[in-house]
Order: structure tokens, then C-alpha cells, then sequence
């Protein structure tokens, strides 16, 4: 099958999963809105992660901070000043670039940690054309700052400017101490943090590859100093491990470390972890070992002590971080690409099926009654189901269509119910989405035979 970017676009928008943001007012662009699947998908997304990092994670306990901070937070974190985009223009056709885009698309090279003047400079240099028009005249760079800016208040003065956060990150230093005294936890301990962020990104795009409004699985892995590089190498295989386990295969999964000058200046390691999206590899997720930079940076910018005494050594330390943060719409998209598939079942007969983890399916079941005389006895299948987790009902069409339509939805169990079930034995058919063989179960077993199959 090729599974390419139209497709998945299409079945999102088909089936209900994800559809382009305020619509009838003609869009607003790379925005997208997350229908009835959509947000079943998503938070199966979440509380898988939140199951595994916290739930199930002795180390690790978890937060949900505000999106809006006191300004000093960015001015500590560096995003006030730093965090901005180096941009041209070209004089010629007006198109926008990144300057360091350029030059890694022209000749591979990789400009990180390079001041804008070298950039410029070896653009001249190199005589990098502009990729819209070919000419070779660009303005010079301007940092853009990818924070949203908004006021607080009534008055639109600097006094009450605020950004929303463009990252979950700085919510949990700025709560290091408290939840270090509230929970009495000893290092290492993680802090786990789902919730949105904000870029104002100039290049968005890829459907929810790239946007501006997005959310972040964001854990904060706070470590004895000289313990970091083995926590990094631990929360590395963790988290691939994780992947591994929702599906993904690793064969479209790669783990690139960051060489030491690509490194940000605070970083001792980083590894992104990358996926073989439809329209080439990407990052999913970054995983990075921050250091003591963001507790220092907070310490200095608050004056206030967020270090720690570790009572076993009577040591005081600032603890070192590591950092995996992950893109919720990243891994959905992910998720979307590694389920699709197209499937010949019998010559000329193509069904469109998405293989989601059961436990990632919007709807765990669709109760399927084989004739509309039967519809008041299936519903109580499905109302019984339905206490338990999420099910569709479906009674409209033959069989082998409604089979289908749940297929494509990436259902996981399909339950028929007939008239044997009525008058001999009361037990329904249960199809297996990715076998399609079926099986009889006893409508009493049903509730536990479809908790162990959704089982993560
Ligand atoms: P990129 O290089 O793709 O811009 P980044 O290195 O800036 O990403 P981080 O700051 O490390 O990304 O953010 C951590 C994670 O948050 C990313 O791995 C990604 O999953 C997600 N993410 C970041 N920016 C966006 C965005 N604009 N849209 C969707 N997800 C994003």
C-alpha cells in the first residue's frame, strides 16, 4: 500500500477524525479541529502516555500548570531574547525563508550554533539561490520571535503583555520546589505534564505535522549531577519502548543523536527520535538531557532556592534534567500512518483498514445486529458495553458494508448479534479486525473478553 499524505488527509476529514479549523468561515489556515474520533484518538494518545510515564512509574507524579506565566518565566528560560527563527526575505518574489533551511537544503550543511552574520555570509558566499525564483537577493536576517503575544487586563500596554507558553517545560521548574515538598519525593523523580503550547510558527504545514496550536507530553526527569547520562540513556530506551508497544514499527522509527555541535549550548546529550512520515523521516520526539540550566536560570532570575538537600549525603546540588517531550499530534499523525493500510481480501476487493493499537481505537466495539427485528436486543448489548468503554452502533446497510466502515475507523472487534443469539444460545459473533475470523462468545463473557483484548 502507499500510504501517502492524501489519503490519511482524506480519511480524517471522511471519517470524522480531524477536519480543517473554522470551516464555513472559509479556514483559518494549518489550524484543524478534532471530531468525534478525532478526540477519542487523542486522548487514547494521552492516557496511554500518562498510564505508562505516571500512573505505572513509581518515579514520576504529574501536573497541569497554566498556559499563561508571569513574563519572567521566558526571560529565564531564554525565550525572551532567544527562541526566534532567523529569517529572509527575497528581495525578487518576496517568498519568506529560514536562513538556516537554506543552507542545510542547498548543500547539507547543518549551520546550528551559528551566528546570523556567518549564515548571511556563507549564503553570499555559496551564491545560495532563492528555492521559489532562483535569484539570489535576499534582505538580511531578522529573528522572529515564535511566542504568541497577548494583554492582560484592560490596557494594551507592555506592562500587561503576556505570551502563551511555547512549551509545558518551564510550568514544571517554576514548580520544582513545591512539588518536591509536597511530595515529599527523594531524586530522582520526574515531573509529567500534558497540555498545550504555542508557536508562531512561519513554516506550519504537513497537516498537524507543523502548527501553531498544539499539545506536548512534556516529562521533566530530575537526577542526581553525574546520573544524568545513564537516566538519559534509560528514558531513551523507555520511551522507544513505549513506541514499540502502541505499534509503531521500528523499522520506521529512528533514534539520531545530536553531534556535539549540533547541540544546544546547555545540552550534554539529545537524541531525536524520527519518524518515516508519508512525506519523509521527521521528528516525533526530542529527547534531551538538559543539565542544572533551567533550575539555574529560574534560581538566578527568582532569587529563589530551588536546589535540593539530599538527606542520605547531607548534600546540597541543583539536580540535572532529562527531558523527553513529545508532540500529542506528532504521534497521532504517526499512529495514523503506521495503522493505514489497504488490504486486497479477495481479488479486485480492496478495504481500507487502520490497524490502531485496541487500546489507541476510538471505539473498542460496534455491536452489529444482522436485521432491524433485532435492534431492541443488540442495544442492550451495546448499552451494557458501553458502560464500560467506548462502542458503536450500527444498524443501517449489509453486513459486509458495516464491517467495513469499521475497518476504516480502525474498530478493533466487531459484534454481530443474529437470531441464534435471540432464540438458541445467547451469544453474539465476534470479528476480528485485522484476522477477520470470528468467534462465539456468551454475551455474559463479552465485558471480559474485550477488556483483556484492549488490555495496555
Ligand atoms: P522542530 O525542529 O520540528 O520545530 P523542535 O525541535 O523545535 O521541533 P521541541 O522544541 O524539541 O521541538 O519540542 C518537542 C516536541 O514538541 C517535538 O518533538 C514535537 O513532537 C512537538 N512540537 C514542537 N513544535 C511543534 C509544532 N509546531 N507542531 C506540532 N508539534 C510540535
Amino acid at each position: 500500500t502507499e500510504k501517502t499524505m492524501d489519503k490519511i488527509v482524506a480519511l480524517c476529514k471522511g471519517r470524522g477524525f480531524v477536519y480543517p479549523g473554522s470551516e464555513i468561515y472559509g479556514g483559518l489556515a494549518n489550524t484543524w479541529d478534532y471530531g468525534p474520533l478525532g478526540v477519542e484518538l487523542k486522548n487514547n494518545i494521552k492516557q496511554a502516555w500518562r498510564k505508562k510515564f505516571v500512573q505505572e512509574n513509581k518515579y514520576n507524579v504529574g501536573l497541569d500548570s497554566a498556559i499563561l506565566m508571569n513574563p519572567q518565566t521566558w526571560v529565564a528560560s531564554g525565550h525572551i531574547g532567544g527562541f526566534s527563527d532567523p529569517l529572509m526575505d527575497c528581495k525578487e518574489c518576496k517568498t519568506r525563508h529560514r536562513a538556516d533551511n537554506l543552507i542545510e537544503d542547498f548543500d547539507g550543511t547543518n549551520p546550528a550554533g551559528w551566528s546570523n552574520e556567518q549564515m548571511m555570509n556563507y549564503i553570499k558566499e555559496k551564491e545560495i539561490p532563492c528555492p521559489s525564483c532562483g535569484k539570489k537577493n535576499f534582505t538580511d536576517i531578522r529573528q522572529f520571535n515564535l511566542m504568541f503575544k497577548t494583554f492582560q487586563g484592560v490596557t494594551e500596554d507592555s506592562k500587561s503583555e503576556l505570551y502563551l507558553r511555547p512549551e509545558t517545560a518551564q510550568g514544571i521548574f517554576v514548580n520544582f520546589a513545591n512539588i518536591q515538598r509536597t511530595t515529599r519525593k527523594k531524586i530522582p523523580f520526574g515531573v509529567a505534564q500534558v497540555g498545550k503550547s504555542f508557536r508562531n510558527e512561519i513554516t506550519p504545514g504537513n497537516f498537524i505535522f507543523r502548527v501553531r496550536e498544539f499539545e506536548q507530553m512534556e516529562l521533566e526527569f530530575f537526577c542526581k549531577p553525574g546520573t544524568d547520562l545513564e537516566w538519559f540513556d534509560y528514558w531513551r530506551s523507555f520511551c522507544k519502548n513505549w513506541l514499540l508497544s502502541l505499534h509503531i514499527k521500528e523499522e520506521n522509527l529512528r533514534l539520531r543523536d545530536h553531534d556535539p555541535e549540533e547541540l544546544c549550548f546547555y545540552s550534554k546529550a539529545t537524541t531525536d527520535f524520527e519518524y518515516l512520515f508519508p512525506f519523509g523521516w521527521g521528528e516525533l520526539w526530542g529527547v534531551a538531557d538538559r543539565t542544572d540550566y533551567d533550575l539555574n536560570q529560574h534560581i538566578k532570575t527568582s532569587g529563589k532556592q530551588l536546589d535540593y538537600f539530599d538527606p542520605e549525603t547531607n548534600e546540597r546540588y541543583v539536580p540535572y534534567v532529562i527531558e523527553p517531550s513529545l508532540g500529542v499530534e506528532r504521534l497521532f499523525l504517526a499512529l495514523l500512518t503506521e495503522a493505514y493500510d489497504e488490504e486486497e481480501i479477495a481479488p479486485g476487493d480492496v478495504r481500507t483498514v487502520m490497524h490502531f493499537h485496541p487500546a489507541l481505537a476510538p471505539f473498542k466495539a460496534a455491536v452489529l445486529p444482522l436485521s432491524k427485528k433485532l435492534s431492541e436486543k443488540a442495544t442492550e448489548v451495546y448499552e451494557m458495553l458501553a458502560k464500560h468503554f467506548p462502542v458503536d452502533y450500527d444498524e443501517s446497510g449489509s453486513i459486509g458494508k458495516r464491517y467495513r466502515r469499521q475497518d476504516e475507523i480502525g474498530t478493533p472487534f466487531c459484534i454481530t448479534y443474529d437470531f441464534d443469539t435471540l432464540e438458541k444460545d445467547n451469544c453474539v459473533t465476534i470479528r476480528d479486525r485485522d484476522t477477520m475470523e470470528q468467534e462465539r462468545v456468551a454475551i455474559s463473557d463479552l465485558v471480559a473478553y474485550l477488556e483483556k483484548k484492549i488490555e495496555f
